[in-house]
């Protein structure tokens, strides 16, 4: 007696099918799966026995083989639990599948020794393959069924148990059934007017959230330079249906779901120390899981401290910071992820930190300076289109009060400027920091007068080709912010006013 149940697996974020035959035989009794990769399938035949007796589904002494193909790609993880169950649980006769579930439908959940069903990692890789794949739906753990129910269009069975997963098969009984809910994530208690002075940072930060334009800060310990960056995530607009569903995919296989933010339909912040590992900052691993840089696309990644970061994390920003995607090569898998985050980065200007403090404070020499900012310099500093200073504030500028303008006003007009850019780009997720060679010719034309003076002050200043570029995005995006048709001069003078050669 045999029968086949479908699931699915993933390299990287690309699913393929995984079929789970079960075979079941009079001989000696014993169990064996073939196909699994890795030490998950002593643990697997254990745990699946275990939760099959648990739920008075009693296994007669036979033989059972359980295959796993294609046999050639490593298979991981708990996930097979569920279709193994259900190859038993028919094949033995316990259900008898009289709605033709096993064609259509993929299988994927981990047990429990009691028989419930637990979370995986990329169900929503899943539920899209069945969707491009013309199956009918997928039967998953109840846990997932947040993030499974972004896709439409195909038939989501969550599940908690195997007494459900039975009746559904059997029965056509769905059991948890609910009202999709997608979840306020409440408010961070975070606001700009909490930040006092800084203007010149606070309307940088607008300036990125409003083009997707990167950002540093350079400036002295206790400036406020995290404060702010942090403060970036409640003047951004919420995700697209589109940014959503790829951000949540990777939160998804990365395992960073939980009950409390089953989906990610805000902006992601994502802050790596600089001692985590560069696997964790850049991905990869056995068998790639993804890191900070990939999670926090559609968002946010902020790296405090950038000149401690090492080397090797720091080069591996250049591909994303310029062609928004993220290449990785190993033996066993290749992944190109689409990588279309804000780069905001911090750093204090020299060794002690107070190198802008005209206290002479500072205790380093030119060369120390200039030592440290070459260690950030070469990769990436030519790469961020905002470059701030900022000193830390004075007694008297402490203590006034000046009430300065809440997040909500902020957001207010980063909103209108992407609507702008919306139209632009007939591109929701595009925005004018991502623009290329050929859109900046076609959507940052100057007047003749205004290319004349900027000529000149782009010789007089000795500013690059790139940085010259840099320097028209973010003006395009200025004039945005003041729904300005063109760029005008003012636009061009803030733009230069961001940009430190
Ligand atoms: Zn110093």
């Amino acid at each position: 007696m045999n029968k086949k149940v479908l699931s699915s697996s993933y390299i990287g974020i690309e699913s393929f099918l995984v079929d789970v035959e079960v075979d079941i035989s009079n001989g000696l009794p014993i169990f064996s799966i073939i196909g699994l990769g890795d030490t998950a399938i002593s643990e697997s035949k254990d745990r699946i026995r275990t939760a099959l007796k648990n739920s008075n589904f009693k296994l007669e002494p036979k033989k059972i083989i359980v295959n796993l193909s294609p046999a050639g790609i490593k298979k991981e993880g708990a996930h097979f639990d569920l279709p193994i169950a259900v190859g038993i649980m028919t094949t033995m006769g316990f259900i008898k599948d009289r709605y033709n579930i096993l064609e259509n439908y993929l299988f994927l959940g981990e047990l429990s020794l009691t028989g419930e069903i637990k979370r995986v990692n990329g169900a929503l890789n899943s539920v899209i393959f069945a969707k491009e794949n013309g199956y009918k739906g997928v039967v998953l753990p109840f846990e997932n069924y947040q993030e499974a129910s972004l896709i439409r269009g195909v038939d989501i069975i969550p599940v908690k148990n195997l007494q459900e997963v039975g009746e559904f098969i059997s029965k056509n009984i769905i059991h948890t059934i609910q009202e999709k809910i997608i979840p306020n994530i409440p408010e961070e208690e975070i606001d700009f007017s909490d930040v006092k002075g800084q203007a010149m940072a606070k309307r940088a930060l607008e300036i990125a959230a409003a083009g997707k334009h990167n950002l540093i800060l350079i400036g002295s310990p206790g400036s406020g330079k995290s404060m702010l960056c942090k403060r970036i995530t409640t003047i951004l607009p919420p995700l697209t249906e589109k940014e959503t569903i790829e951000s949540t995919k990777i939160y998804s296989i990365a395992g960073e779901l939980s009950e409390k933010r089953p989906i990610i339909n805000t902006p992601p912040f994502r802050a790596p120390h600089h001692t985590s590992t560069p696997i964790s900052i850049i991905g990869g691993g056995k068998k790639f899981t993804p890191g900070e840089i990939s999670l926090a696309s559609n968002g946010v990644l902020f790296l405090d401290e950038l000149g401690e970061f090492p080397r090797s994390v720091l080069e591996s920003l250049r591909q994303p910071l310029e062609e928004q995607v993220l290449s990785i090569s190993r033996a066993q898998y290749r992944v190109n992820f689409k990588t279309n985050f804000i780069f905001l980065a911090a750093t204090n200007p020299c060794e002690c930190g107070y190198a802008f403090e005209p206290s002479g404070r500072c205790t380093c020499t030119q060369t120390e300076i200039n030592k440290y900012m070459k260690k950030i310099s070469g990769p990436i500093m030519d790469r961020i289109d905002l470059h701030v200073e900022m000193r830390r504030l004075s007694e008297e500028e402490l203590m006034s009060y000046k009430p300065s303008e809440s997040s909500r006003e902020i957001r207010e007009r980063v909103i209108k400027a992407r609507t702008i850019q919306k139209l632009r780009f007939g591109n929701e997720e595009f925005c004018n920091g991502n623009m290329t060679q050929k859109q900046l010719k076609k959507y940052c034309q100057l007047s003749e007068e205004n290319k004349e003076y900027f000529k000149k002050v782009i010789q007089t200043l000795e500013i690059s080709a790139r940085g010259f570029d840099k320097i028209l995005k973010v003006a395009r995006t200025i004039a945005d912010l003041a729904e300005s048709k063109n760029i005008e001069k003012e636009h061009l003078m803030e733009a230069l006013s961001f940009r430190k050669k």
